[in-house]
């Protein structure tokens, strides 16, 4: 028997208990007379002691040859300790070792193992292994198992019936590239992953399952952003004989379940906006609603005073930040140069500071006057005391901009409290988004979303005011999950791929598998998949989903671990009958 208890068990209840313990050495102090060893494992660290008046000469040998990260098996009594450690659970005792058997050595780790570390994250990416025995990434992995597992006991106590779908599939268009798998029985034929099992829920459905989930990976080749993998993780749903109010209802009580489990948090109805509101009103459509700084357009108040780069522009829009009047040129100007920074694009900033005093003064007195900006002031509801920011331009841009500034603010002002959760649905999403570059419409969910039925109408003439049945779940500024109800005619659908610009051949060759279903009774239904890394990753109070994963890949979509993707043999290539330039 390796072990009678774990590193994390022992307490004082156990004195003179005889034990054997198993794990890694964490740290070795040797102090001549006396030696002391942190003996490590998933559940925690205890102290075992070896001393020259109780412990044989040879023993006091062995420990000493012992190094960190050895692994070992140690025998020996579990006695008080002289100096308590109350933060460990184990602290009170130590164990007076008896015997010592070396089952592994080890070399110096690169890094050391230990809460703070000194290893650089690329380093302990690729000795991932290691990183895992440390408490951050270990203790992430446990929280990760524990929200997968309270997901799958709630959604199974509601009738939900796990099934996994296949990986070897046909596209499934979710907007972004397919990873694809050469076939070797199926000469020059690709498989490609799933970017979600989208089409197979759906066929779940026409099967008759009616409440289907999923915890699921997916895949998509995308250019890699910041925190983004090209394999993830969804809680992946779908219900039968529903409507768009049943699954937020459904999964708003899920979220609420996971918030109260997991964080003691009882959080009321979520607020429901649409989408032409979010963008209005946060110029995004997954708003961190945890402090307001909402926009308010000045078109109507501000626009025909005799200033120039407002009167030409299509939106003039502003957020107010209460209590920061005070705010220094200096601090000002960093302002507006982060707003010219490439990546927000503004070309400047306005600011009207509404001092404690009542007296305004703004970068545009030369063009208003003080009860104009006065009135300014009023729309926002502002006070004295209170800042006011403004930037104007072509209207989509403009929003986005602001936005991005609304964010910043809430960073300096440290106004995004991980520990507070502000849940919201954004619904009434468009169900097309015209794109520039391929002059085609692109499905805003997806192409199996459907229009909301008193917009059926406008889909041949007016396609992109017709909106969808789509929604969103968006927690702290991120959308955590995302759903859609479903075309379930197969009349629509074909039309709706139609729109896209699939010829009939394309979509049959796609999706016929699926149009073919919808001939055989599909029912009404609907689903939505949450992204579970993130989810993780929120309620953990981080932000970084890789910290949440076991074996993540690097920005640049690497497993630096064990060197993927990599090249193949010429054999291998021949049997798929791949040549390579
Ligand atoms: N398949 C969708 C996605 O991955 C989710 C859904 O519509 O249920 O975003």
């Amino acid at each position: 028997m390796y072990r009678t208890h774990t590193c994390g068990a022992l307490n004082i209840k156990n004195l003179k208990e005889s034990v054997t313990l198993s794990g890694w050495i964490q740290t070795i102090r040797d102090k001549g007379f006396m030696i002391y060893i942190d003996l490590r494992d998933r559940y925690g660290i205890t102290q075992l002691i070896l001393d020259e008046t109780r412990t044989p000469k040879e023993l006091m040998e062995k420990a000493r040859k012992l190094g960190r990260e050895f692994v070992v098996q140690v025998k020996g009594e579990v006695i008080e300790r002289e100096s308590k450690n109350p933060k460990n659970p184990t602290g009170e005792i130590e164990i007076l070792v008896s015997d010592i058997t070396t089952l592994n050595t080890s070399q110096t780790p690169p890094f050391t193992i230990e809460d703070k570390t000194d290893g650089g994250e690329e380093l302990r990416m690729k000795y991932r292994y290691l990183d895992i025995r440390r408490n951050p990434v270990k203790n992430n992995l446990i929280f990760r198992s524990k929200v997968a597992q309270i997901i799958r006991n709630y959604l199974s106590s509601e009738e939900f019936i796990e099934v996994e779908t296949p990986y070897l599939i046909k596209s499934t268009p979710e907007g972004a590239r397919d990873f694809v798998v050469p076939s070797r029985m199926n000469e020059k034929q690709f498989y490609a992953l799933p970017q979600s099992p989208q089409t197979f829920k759906q066929l779940l459905m026409v099967g008759g399952l009616d409440k289907y989930f999923q915890i699921v990976k997916c895949f998509r080749d995308e250019d890699l952003r910041a925190d983004r993998q090209p394999e993830f993780t969804q809680v992946d749903c779908e219900m039968s004989f529903v409507e768009q109010e049943d699954i937020l209802n459904v999964f708003e009580n899920l979220t609420k379940h996971i918030l109260k489990e997991i964080k003691g948090i009882e959080i009321d109805t979520f607020p429901r906006i649409t989408y032409d509101y979010a963008m209005k009103t946060y110029g995004n459509d997954k708003p961190d609603i945890r402090f307001g700084m909402k926009f308010h357009e000045l078109n109507e108040l501000m626009k025909g005073e005799g200033f120039p780069v407002f009167d030409n522009a299509e939106l003039v829009v502003g957020i107010n930040v209460e209590n920061s009047a005070n705010y220094t040129r200096k601090q000002i100007d960093a302002l507006t140069n982060f707003v010219k920074t490439p990546q927000v694009g503004a070309s400047g900033l306005v600011y009207i500071k509404y001092n404690e005093d009542s007296s305004i003064k703004s970068s545009v007195d030369k063009f208003y006057s003080p009860e104009k900006l006065k009135q300014v002031c009023d729309e926002f509801n502002a006070n004295p005391g209170d800042l006011i920011l403004i930037l104007c331009g072509e209207t989509n841009k403009v929003r986005t901009q602001l936005s991005m500034l609304r964010m910043e603010l809430a960073e300096q002002l440290n106004l995004r409290n991980p520990k507070e959760f502000a849940p919201l649905w954004v619904v009434d999403f468009p169900l097309l988004e015209w794109d520039e570059e391929t002059k085609r419409y692109h499905a805003m969910h997806h192409p199996f979303t459907a229009p909301k039925p008193e917009d059926i109408s406008l889909l041949t003439d007016k396609p992109e005011q017709v909106r969808a049945n789509a929604y969103d779940l968006v927690l702290n500024g991120n959308e955590i999950g995302g759903g859609s109800v479903r075309i379930y005619d197969k009349d629509i659908q074909a039309q709706m791929f139609d729109l896209l610009g699939f010829s009939k051949e394309e979509a049959e060759n796609q999706f016929g598998f699926l149009m073919n279903a919808f001939k055989y009774g599909a029912p009404p239904h609907a689903g939505i998949a949450f992204g579970f890394d993130r989810l993780v990753s929120i309620l953990g109070g981080q932000e970084t989903i890789r910290d949440f994963i076991a074996f993540p890949k690097n920005n640049s979509g690497r497993d630096v671990m064990i060197d993927a993707p990599a090249y193949i043999s010429e054999e291998q290539l021949e049997e798929l009958n791949i040549k390579l330039k």
